[in-house]
């Protein structure tokens, strides 16, 4: 989920309109997109496929400059409290305003929302910087899209793979040689083990954080010592989250797509 539209009632401060709109969409939201639905052109918006925020932010004059922070958008269930341009001089006294979203009932009485509310994930997010006498009034609307449309909705922020490093000691090395190779790696590879007699022998204790930076291999003669290689049929995912889905839940969800894609694929070539 991601802020798609934003409806400006007042913004007298330096960031012009669309600048702001667009810091406010890369926002991370901290909801699972899961629980909502694709909004398509002609769909309304409501309580299933569209999150409303609200941000009002003053400086009053005669104060210091304000850090408009991402924590000052607040979510409202009941959908957008704007009325509608035309509702204003259209409508009867007696009937409800007509808003920019319909909500058919709270998001707050959700389950999954009740003890959660929908928040940006990170609070301390600048948004903007007010001087004295300058204000932010405006309503922000998330709604559910994908990482090809736009990168605000993809839920990744990095992710890369390696291979598997595989360190291998060609022969054994031992006593003064083997506290010398443990002392060479930054990452602390290497170990030491007891092999009686106040012997000692250097072992490859932790091969997968091995980073192949080489140290261990760069001065005269230690590369008939250790041997530096990379399995090349197994490979290390790390995925970063922007905070939406924890990066374990990522992963799986981006299986069942690739599972989705290629079962269509076989079913177009049968
Ligand atoms: S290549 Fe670098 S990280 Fe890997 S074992 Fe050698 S010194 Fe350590």
């Amino acid at each position: 989920m991601a802020i798609e539209k934003v409806l400006i009632a007042n913004n007298t401060s330096i960031i012009q309109d669309e600048v702001l709109a667009h810091r406010l969409g890369l926002i991370p939201i901290e909801v699972d997109p899961r629980l909502f639905e694709y909004m398509s052109e002609n769909d309304v918006p409501n309580e299933k496929n569209t999150i409303v925020f609200k941000l009002h932010a003053r400086c009053t004059k005669g104060s210091d400059r304000l850090r408009v922070l991402s924590s000052e958008l607040k979510w409202l269930p009941n959908g957008s409290e704007l009325i509608l341009g035309t509702e204003h001089s259209a409508s009867s006294s007696s009937a409800k305003p007509k808003t920019y979203t319909s909500f058919s009932c709270s998001q707050d009485t959700r389950p999954e929302f009740s003890n959660e509310p929908i928040a940006p994930k990170d609070a301390d997010i600048i948004v903007a910087k007010l001087g004295p006498g300058q204000e932010i009034e405006l309503e922000a609307h998330a709604v559910k899209g994908m990482g090809k449309t736009h990168a605000k909705w993809s839920p990744v922020a990095t992710a890369w793979y390696r291979m598997l490093p595989e360190v291998v000691l060609l022969r054994d090395i031992e006593d003064d040689e083997a506290e010398a190779l443990v002392k060479k790696c930054p990452v602390k590879v290497f170990d030491i083990e007891d092999i009686g007699k106040g012997k000692k022998r250097a072992t490859v204790a932790r091969p997968r954080v091995c980073t192949l930076c080489r140290e261990c291999i760069r001065e005269e003669g230690w590369d008939k010592n250790v041997a530096l290689r990379r399995v090349n049929d197994h490979f290390i995912f790390t995925i970063e989250s922007t905070g939406a889905l924890p990066p374990e839940v990522l992963f799986t969800e981006a299986v069942k797509i690739l599972e989705e894609k290629c079962e269509r694929v076989i079913t177009e070539l049968s």
